[in-house]
């Protein structure tokens, strides 16, 4: 039986670490809360001690942890020294792509397979197992990494190596903020004309401004009924990690010296919605903001 050990079982690792058990893997959780780890252990996860417990035996360990410094310490002081060297190391957290490569490079230099994995789907795909992961991974080990990954995704991707998938990340989130905020700005403006907006929906939605923004996620509550605009906006993806991804996206454009001034603009329209109170709700919810209306 594969033995997964697992790392860091929040909002998006609980779901995850139980979907392996859920497909017959062993799985050895970590969390250093201990209300994770209760919550772990009742959906078929054995609690660990340690993260070097937790990946002493393992054959794959699977982090997702909040941020890069998380990862890098993790990794440097905990996994590397106590995992054996057969062990396939994927981190599923979103981090900067800088600390991607250099815990890859660690990894690779004491004699490990390692994948940057990110995903896309939030906690409802995490629950569900239907997230899309984005891998960056020596070619040959992406079959193993797909394999480990399978309990877990909808549909897994190579994106190319190490931190290739950290790249294809930010890049895809910055363009769902952008979009986002161009779909909520045309819904208030919509408003401000005297259009209705699920005429505006109908018509968008059939002609040049279709996206997924506003077809799979409208801002505006009513046409789309799943979307968190239904919900006042309440679970979905938090404006908080929305910010989070596009300050990594405007830090790699910088460090890269790529051009995206409407990523920045972005990142400022997300930032002062944060301010004003809104970084819990979903980032769809900034059409508040640009309507003009209180955010709580
Ligand atoms: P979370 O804060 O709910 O979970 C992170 C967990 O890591 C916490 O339970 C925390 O106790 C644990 N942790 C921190 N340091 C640790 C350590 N040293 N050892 C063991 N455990 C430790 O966050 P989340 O929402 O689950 O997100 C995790 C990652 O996934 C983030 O990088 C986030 O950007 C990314 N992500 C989140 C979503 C989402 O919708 N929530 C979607 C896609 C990607």
């Amino acid at each position: 039986m594969t033995r997964v050990a697992f790392i860091g079982l929040g909002n998006m690792g609980g779901g995850m670490a139980a979907n392996q058990a859920k497909a017959g893997r062993e799985v050895l959780a970590f969390d250093l809360s201990a209300a994770a780890l209760d919550k772990a252990a009742g959906a078929g996860c054995a609690k660990a001690g340690s993260v070097a417990e937790a990946v002493k035996t393992a054959d794959v360990v699977i982090t997702m942890l909040p941020a890069g410094p998380h990862v890098r310490s993790v990794y440097a002081e905990q996994i590397l020294p106590n995992a054996p060297k057969t062990a396939l190391l994927i981190d599923s957290s979103t981090i900067d792509v800088e600390s991607a490569r250099a815990v890859a490079a660690q990894a690779k230099a004491a004699g490990f397979r390692f994948a940057d994995a990110p995903v896309s789907g939030g906690t409802a795909a995490a629950d569900a197992g239907t997230l899309a992961f984005m891998v960056g991974c020596d070619e040959a080990d992406f079959a193993a990494v797909e394999d480990a990954i399978q309990p877990m995704s909808r549909i897994t991707i190579r994106a190319g190596d190490h931190g290739a998938g950290q790249a294809a990340k930010i890049c895809n989130n910055m363009v769902l903020g952008i979009s986002m905020i161009g779909v909520c700005e045309a819904f208030a403006l919509a408003e401000k004309l005297g259009l209705e907006g699920e005429r505006f929906f109908e018509i968008a939605s059939k002609s040049s401004g279709q996206c997924w923004s506003l077809t799979s996620y409208c801002p505006w509550p009513g046409p789309v009924p799943a979307a968190p605009s239904n919900r006042d906006y309440e679970g979905g993806f938090a404006t908080a990690m929305m910010l989070k991804d596009l300050k990594l996206a405007q830090e790699a454009a910088a460090k890269a010296g790529a051009a995206t001034p409407l990523g920045a603009s972005a990142e400022g329209l997300y930032a002062l919605f944060d301010r004003l109170g809104g970084g819990p709700k979903d980032f769809s919810a900034i059409l508040e903001m640009l309507r003009g209306r209180s955010v709580q």
